[in-house]
């Protein structure tokens, strides 16, 4: 039944059986209270069984050491299977081969490979380092040729904003899963239909490969509009948290549930893989797991 068909009248969750498989994302933290908050989320997420946990690579490369450090501990201390993210900016294909060299010996065997945006100090526009990798697709290939990783990589229902065109993109997309990717992790997007046209053209571009959609609860209206590059920002979801840039709470409440129906929307066109950008914290990506039907798994 599509949303127009359902009666008014019916619970918009009703009894979704949870048969979706979920992944979560991390930034690295920089203070220990950020920390603190980070292992929070995590051991409130873990019993969700996700698939995997991706932690960021800070722009520029400049949380190395610290994304590291996360993905080490959650090897050591946890049976999730942990993905480093690892970017192309300011560094030479031998420094990447040793950071690789390094996941692979700490038993990481999931890379988010990417291209990345250089610090806004150095302007914003990506070149590469004169013995790096030229973007995605080059650093996919390296990565694959040293060890043989799992490996995802981007993907942007909207179009990225340095993108060619649209075909010029999903072209680019095409060559990162023909260099060896696994999957693909889209971009956040407020728009279903954005996201389902978006596989149509990557099936008809012969992309078999999965593409889980990116979900963004919406934690500050400001910093949603500051990343949103093309993403487009629909009128009725900025009503919807009109007057709350000072009310933190019913924020989240009203983001947790937005967030929720545009997975279950996803839901009913057969979406079954989804990713969260969890900011660090557990409340909402548990709360949208809850509504979708997903239960916790009995402790290992
Ligand atoms: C799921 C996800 C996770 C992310 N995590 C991080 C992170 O941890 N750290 C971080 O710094 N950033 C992260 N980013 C942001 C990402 O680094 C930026 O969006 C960056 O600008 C592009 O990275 P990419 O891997 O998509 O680049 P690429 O796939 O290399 O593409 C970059 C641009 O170049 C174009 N292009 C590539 N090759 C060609 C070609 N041969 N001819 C013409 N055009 C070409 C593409 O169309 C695109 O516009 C993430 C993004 C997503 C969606």
């Amino acid at each position: 039944m599509t949303s127009a068909e359902r009666p008014v009248s019916a619970p918009l969750f009703e009894d979704l059986p949870g048969d979706i498989s979920v992944s979560f994302e991390f930034f690295p933290p920089k203070t220990e209270k950020m920390e603190e908050q980070l292992w929070d989320a995590i051991t409130q997420l873990a019993p969700l069984a996700p698939s995997f946990v991706s932690v960021t690579y800070g722009a520029g490369g400049s949380t190395r050491e610290r994304t590291h450090s996360t993905v080490s501990r959650l090897v050591r201390e946890t049976d999730l299977v942990p993905a480093a993210h690892l970017t192309c900016v300011g560094a030479s294909k031998d420094e990447i081969a040793e950071i690789a060299d390094q996941y692979w010996e700490a038993g990481v065997r999931h890379i988010v490979a990417l291209r990345g945006d250089p610090p806004p100090a150095h302007g914003g526009i990506f070149t590469p380092h004169p013995e790096g990798y030229t973007g995605a697709a080059d650093l996919v290939s390296g990565l694959k040729a040293r060890h043989d990783f799992d490996i995802s990589v981007a993907a942007y229902p909207e179009i990225h904003p340095e993108a060619l065109s649209a075909n010029a993109d999903l072209d680019n997309l095409k060559r990162k899963l023909d260099a060896g990717a696994n999957r693909a992790i889209t971009q956040f997007f407020f728009s279903t239909d954005a996201y389902f046209r978006f596989l149509d053209k990557a099936l008809a571009a012969g992309i078999t490969a999965p593409i889980l959609p990116g979900i963004m609860p919406v934690t500050s209206f400001a910093a949603i509009r500051r990343m949103s590059g093309n993403t487009e920002i629909p009128g009725w979801l900025e009503r919807m948290f009109e007057g709350l840039d000072d009310r933190p709470g019913p924020r989240a409440l009203v983001a947790a549930v937005a967030a929720a129906d545009l997975c279950r929307r996803l839901y009913q066109g057969g979406v079954r893989d989804f990713h969260f950008y969890t900011l660090n914290r557990a409340e909402q990506a548990y709360a949208i797991c809850q509504l979708l039907g997903l239960r916790p798994k009995a402790e290992s």
